[in-house]
């Protein structure tokens, strides 16, 4: 994450709204997947999914809570799925644990 401030001070923070969307699916998905759920094997899937689905970036004051985008659309939710259980397919098959 990166901080930028102006002349007045005020912070300015780029965040990637993919990482919260994919954080609220990640844990439901491996524990439907019947696989170990350690925080290496949470990693290994986050960042696989993370590099496999494009970055969403919007800008915020820090402080401010992140404007998510409630109820994404039925081809982004498949998307963010699909990117997940590519990487759990991967990670339950060679745990790095
Ligand atoms: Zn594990």
């Amino acid at each position: 994450m990166e901080a930028v401030k102006n002349e007045n001070n005020e912070e300015f923070v780029v965040h990637n709204l993919s990482e919260d969307m994919i954080e609220e699916r990640l844990l439901p998905a491996m524990n439907k997947s019947d696989m170990c759920t350690c925080p290496r094997c949470r990693a290994d899937v986050r960042s696989y999914a993370l590099n496999h689905y494009p970055a969403q970036y919007v800008v915020s004051t820090r402080g401010n809570a992140w404007v998510l985008a409630r109820g994404v659309s039925a081809q982004t939710n498949a998307d963010l799925l699909s990117a997940i259980m590519q990487g759990i397919a991967l990670v339950k098959k060679d745990p790095r644990h």
